[in-house]
């Protein structure tokens, strides 16, 4: 049988929602931000012939996603926790137009919640579970349903699940993604506001060794052990990166700890070095000096660091496994290196009081790491943090996501309610960014570079308007227009 014609679809939802796997908290943000859909790059990498739309990205409304999935036989959508019933919309109507597509979903939501998501929404076919890129794979081979490990579909008016799919050990067996980037997606749409634009992310390994009680891709598909292609790999990667792609002006390693295998990390950057590549990555605050500068003198520009709060038992309760005075201690060490730091933090998280939200602002002020970026606490099925909150009655699934498509508390306790934890992210931001520091570096960013200029100020007024609460309601990317009697061209 003869491979189906796939489309990999990051759905439409709300203007600038960033929803896939890439994103940690999917929502609208603060400024725009799109990280890159990798996790369905990849499987499109194993299929002749996919195709992938990141509608967010290429804002792209409902409409112009259907017209472009004609033809296609198979759609895999990338839902998530808060985006789930908005992705369900956008099947239906896939589904509406073509009712022969057989639609799957992929991600942690249906990874943890496969018998629930498949009775939520009678359009899927099935859901993917685990890591999915060799089970989507079989599925476009026209393979009998019965016989691919990770998945589960209907039979017979039943929901069958067959056995889980094991993790995929040989790294280097999964095919680049840079292809499908090249082919499929529009590169300069893609903005981080702490990354150079513009940036391209991909992964070199899944899973994080770390437990941190409220993170979704090792508690869910990724697993806890770092599962890596080789640094050779790796390295030869990144050449052929910077040659498909001249205009790229960093690439981030988008690995949920990319420090966290820290001979190889040394071995990589060694090899960038080498190939004169400007890079960035994900780590934890707990990088020795000697490995800091051997990445600093290899081209590291940035590290996106995650500290979470500055409260230590805070730090304790979310299984963390860094000491503040450690994270001091690695922050001084960047910054006496050129390190540049976007450090994340968290506020909503168990044992989260008044107190400690100013205690982690003074701290992040104290740390003076060069951007930041604060996340209410997101607790998605799957995670420890999500059966906590549960369990205490800490937790308002239907409150992750606003009906404009931004973050909302969902967490809140007895003596700290939700719109207390929301006040404190704009303090957090106004009493970080409203110091001489922040304010100078800006400046001297936008003084250096014409288009860094433009893009700061756009992203300045974003931020403001964020502040003051005035964003823009974002309009909805999934409502159809009437219909009429023209017809639409049918692709080629
Ligand atoms: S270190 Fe980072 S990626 Fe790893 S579990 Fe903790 S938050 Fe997640």
């Amino acid at each position: 049988m003869a491979t189906m014609r796939t489309l990999f679809l990051n759905p439409p939802s709300f203007e600038g929602f960033d929803g896939g796997a890439g994103a940690r908290y999917q929502a609208r943000r603060e400024i725009k931000s799109f990280w890159f859909p990798t996790w369905l790059a990849q499987p499109a990498a194993l299929i002749p012939n996919s195709k992938l739309i990141d509608a967010p990205a290429d804002d792209l409304a409902l409409d112009e996603v259907l017209r472009r999935a004609r033809g296609f036989e198979l759609c895999i959508i990338h839902t998530s926790t808060p985006s789930f019933e908005n992705d369900v919309k956008v099947a239906q109507a896939l589904k509406a137009q073509n009712p022969d597509m057989r639609i799957g979903f992929v991600g942690a939501h249906v990874a943890v919640l496969p018998e629930e998501s498949l009775k939520a929404a009678p359009v899927l076919d099935f859901v993917g579970r685990e890591e999915f890129d060799f089970t989507l794979k079989e599925v476009a081979e026209g393979r009998a349903y019965d016989s691919i490990a990770g998945l589960s579909y209907r039979r017979d008016g039943d929901i069958v699940h067959n056995p889980d799919r094991s993790l995929i050990e040989d790294m280097d067996a999964l095919p680049s993604v840079l292809d499908v980037y090249k082919r499929d997606l529009v590169i300069e749409n893609y903005y981080i506001g702490y990354l150079k634009h513009p940036y391209l992310s991909l992964y070199t390994g899944r899973g994080c060794p770390a437990r941190c009680s409220f993170c979704l891709w090792p508690q869910t598909v990724g697993g806890h052990v770092y599962r890596t292609k080789s640094a050779q790999a790796v390295i030869a990667e990144m050449a052929k990166a910077r040659q498909m792609f001249p205009q790229v002006k960093e690439f981030f390693f988008d690995d949920d700890t990319f420090t966290a295998d820290l001979t190889r990390a040394a071995e990589i950057a060694k090899g960038l070095g080498k190939l004169g590549i400007t890079w960035s990555c994900n780590s934890r605050a707990n990088v020795p000096f000697e490995y800091l500068k051997i990445f600093k003198d290899n081209g590291l520009r940035l590290l996106l660091v995650g500290y979470e709060s500055g409260n230590q038992q805070i730090l304790n309760n979310i299984k963390k496994g860094v000491r503040v005075d450690i994270a001091k201690e690695f922050t001084k060490n960047c910054r006496r290196l050129g390190i540049i730091i976007h450090g994340t933090f968290i506020l909503g998280l168990p044992g989260e009081t008044k107190e400690t939200i100013e205690e982690s602002i003074k701290y992040a002020c104290g740390l003076n790491v060069d951007t930041i970026q604060v996340s209410l606490a997101a607790a998605y099925p799957g995670t420890e943090l999500y059966r906590q909150a549960m369990a205490n009655k800490w937790y308002d699934e239907a409150l992750l996501v606003r009906n404009d498509g931004t973050q909302a508390s969902a967490i809140q306790y007895p003596h700290l309610k939700a719109p207390d934890i929301e006040a404190g992210v704009k303090r957090f931001y106004s009493k970080f960014y409203a110091r001489p520091t922040p304010i100078f570096r800006m400046l001297v960013a936008m003084a250096k570079d014409p288009i860094e200029r433009r893009r700061r100020l756009r992203e300045g007024k974003e931020f403001f308007d964020y502040l003051r609460g005035r964003q823009k309601p974002a309009a909805s990317r999934i409502e159809l227009p009437p219909k009429t009697d023209k017809k639409d061209p049918v692709p080629a």
